[in-house]
């Protein structure tokens, strides 16, 4: 069937892709180019269970684009069913509440986005006129990381500072991971029928982490704002603070307010509170051989993450699931652990031993017997969701 849709996730310094098939069911090849921009720069193309990787000439992302069209043409079968691109965009302002097909309007749009997302959007609209130019005559569809979040009410996504910031700037929470959401959403409806009619609280823990509350479908409330750097503490991000350390920090350093804000977005969270790491499965392993800067630095993970999840719950009427998503909330059944752990007054409770057997990438319920909510474990699937919207905006 000619149903392929090539995914393209266009970063600063990487660029991953996928091509799937069989309605987003089937991945046929996936990879990644990353180092862009310097000369130790490779693509890695993973088909049929074996990776091979090669060196990219000018470690540029067109010559990243190019290696995806020469392997085309090595697969024919397979160039043959491609039907359409579909972008992940991170920023889509206001102004993109879903996705939509790509067209000189919607790039200006994206372009416009960018004063939000500096190092995100334009790599995505690098990507995106590679495409086009290598791809011609193939359509094209951005699917934006902030969209699902555009049914926030207002006195959600205000910020409260003078209104003339939102007026003039439009400086208020946009939220990421939405298409994550959307999926967990989605998936959750498919194993419970009518839970897109309840309260549903999801955590998206990966090195960038968000929470979000979903009420009958609908994204409520997030934690991530106007950047990802709202919110949860994160793999290098601190998450929410209070901004006067922003000043304190810069005074302290004698750095810029910008150089300020790299330390919060680049140099904090798990690996500044660890002083060791940003990744979590390191961490638990230096926890498991006594390191107490790592256990520290899980803790306050946990306990940060349960505070925005008790807060999130304020906009529902009843939490009746609880999903935890991405790669620690898969695999860290510590974390898990932990978190639930401090959502004790709230009814949630998890059953240790279905926590820590629960299959590696699969779906499963983890809630005790007596909890309130259904603690559930579902593996994220984006390039399904942005290969979805694509077949369905190109068939229309
Ligand atoms: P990104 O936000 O970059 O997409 P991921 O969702 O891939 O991130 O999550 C990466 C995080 O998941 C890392 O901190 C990694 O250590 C953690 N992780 C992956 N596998 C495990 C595991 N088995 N145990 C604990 N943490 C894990």
């Amino acid at each position: 069937m000619k149903d392929s849709i090539l995914v393209i996730n266009c970063g600063s310094s990487s660029l991953k892709f996928a091509i799937l098939s069989n309605a987003g069911q089937d991945t046929l090849v996936e990879g990644i180019a990353d180092r862009l921009g310097t000369e130790e720069s490779s693509i890695t193309f993973k088909f049929e269970g074996e990776k091979k990787s090669m060196l990219l000439e000018d470690g540029s992302h067109k010559s990243a684009v190019a290696h995806i069209k020469d392997w085309l043409s090595d697969h024919p079968a397979i160039a043959r069913a491609l039907v359409g691109i579909g972008h992940r965009v991170v920023h889509g302002g206001e102004t993109f509440s879903q996705s939509v097909l790509i067209d000189n309007n919607v790039l200006n749009g994206i372009k416009e986005c960018a004063q939000f997302a500096p190092l995100h959007n334009p790599a995505h609209i690098k990507g995106i006129e590679i495409a086009f130019e290598l791809f011609p005559g193939l359509p094209q569809v951005a699917v934006f990381d902030t969209a699902f979040h555009q049914t926030l009410a207002a006195e959600q996504y205000l910020y409260p500072i003078p209104m003339h910031f939102y007026r003039q700037h439009h400086f208020r929470k946009y939220g990421f991971h939405g298409t994550s959401y959307r999926y967990i959403s989605q998936r959750l409806a498919q194993l419970v029928a009518g839970s897109d009619q309840q309260g549903v609280l999801v955590a998206h823990l990966g090195n960038g982490a968000s929470v979000c509350a979903i009420s009958k479908g609908l994204s409520v409330d997030t934690s991530m704002g106007i950047t990802p750097l709202e919110g949860l503490m994160m793999g290098t991000r601190s998450g929410s603070i209070d901004p006067s350390l922003l000043s304190f920090i810069s005074q302290a350093e004698n750095i810029s307010a910008d150089a300020a804000l790299d330390v919060l977005n680049k140099k904090s969270g798990l690996l500044g509170v660890s002083e060791i790491s940003n990744d979590c499965r390191t961490l638990e392993e230096a926890m498991a051989s006594g390191d107490q800067r790592a256990k520290l630095a899980l803790d306050m993970f946990a306990v940060r993450t349960a505070k925005h999840l008790a807060s999130m719950a304020t906009t529902l009427e009843s939490i009746d699931h609880l999903v935890f998503t991405g790669g620690i909330g898969e695999n860290s059944s510590y974390l898990r652990h932990v978190i639930c752990d401090h959502l004790k007054a709230l009814n949630i409770r998890i059953d240790s031993t279905l926590n820590e057997n629960a299959p590696r990438g699969g779906t499963t319920s983890i809630n005790s017997a007596t909890s309130a909510t259904k603690v559930w474990i579902i593996p994220t699937n984006e390039e399904l969701m942005i290969a979805l919207d694509t077949i369905s905006l190109i068939s229309h």
